[in-house]
């Protein structure tokens, strides 16, 4: 498609100034907003002088997810530091997020030293069997997230507002539904769906991979994003989430997001 004129992208980069990063509506004409965010994530991808710009994207959609928690999340929440029940679970994250939280455990021995023994233990176990054979993630320590600031994006909009009910789900292993306050899985959805027409857009991967074998990975070489951006298929052997293996229901949606907003960067 072609690129809109120049003075017109001009514009829309001047007017996103005053959207970018901000709250954005769950329902209703929000494709103003939803577009700004993600031509300004595609932006950030596509400079090729920023050696970290996918860790920077990923940080900048942990912050935008964080701002419309705090806007929309008024119930009270469950969720307690020191209870780390929904971390020894299944966990994957796009690459971008597997970069900021690797480059936010960088250089931290003991935490990197877990990584690779929950690396090993997550490789060669089904998916599915996660559920029942716990993998605690390697990023906890003493019951709380020790990288807080740099978790990925499922860790951040995973909100309960039942203890009762994450007890049965986590330690008993009962199969029932999770409860969360009702704004968080369209706040969920539609960061997956910016996020991605963004990769798309930059001409990037975007699957989601097991978080303990990629974080190993990343964590390997001291230039592994340099590498990925470059086009390495560095990751190759680490395990797609099932979830994304065929054709996710969220692909037209990501195709339609990033045909809106090609022609305007
Ligand atoms: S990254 Fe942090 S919040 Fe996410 S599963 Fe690991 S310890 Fe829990």
């Amino acid at each position: 498609m072609e690129r809109l004129d120049i003075t017109i992208r001009r514009k829309l980069l001047y007017d996103d100034q005053h959207i970018v990063g901000q709250p954005f509506a769950l329902s209703g004409d929000n494709a103003r907003a939803i577009q700004a965010n993600t031509r300004h994530m595609a932006l950030i991808l596509m400079d090729n002088a920023v050696k970290n710009r996918a860790s920077d994207m990923a940080a900048f959609a942990e912050k935008l997810i964080d701002t419309n928690l705090q806007h929309y999340v008024t119930e009270p929440l469950a969720c307690r530091r020191g209870c780390s029940h929904c971390c020894t679970t299944y966990v994957s994250a796009s690459l971008p997020e597997i970069f900021n939280l690797a480059r936010a455990v960088r250089g931290k021995g003991m935490t990197h030293a877990r990584i690779i023994a929950a690396s090993a233990r997550a490789k060669v176990m089904p998916q599915l069997q996660r559920e029942v054979d716990r993998v605690i993630c390697p990023i906890l320590d003493n019951h709380a997230c020790s990288e807080y600031l740099a978790r990925p994006l499922v860790c951040r909009a995973v909100l309960s507002t039942s203890l009762a009910t994450c007890e049965r789900i986590f330690v008993k292993g009962l199969a029932e539904p999770f409860t969360s306050p009702p704004s968080m899985g369209a706040m969920r959805s539609f960061l997956i769906i910016m996020m991605r027409a963004a990769l798309k857009l930059a001409g990037l991967p975007y699957r989601n991979y097991e978080l303990t074998h990629a974080l190993h990975v990343a964590l390997a070489s001291k230039d592994s994003e340099e590498r990925w951006l470059a086009g390495e298929p560095i990751f190759a052997d680490v395990a797609i989430d099932k979830m994304d293996q065929d054709t996710s229901p969220l692909t037209k949606l990501v195709d339609g997001l990033a045909g809106a907003v090609q022609p305007t960067i």
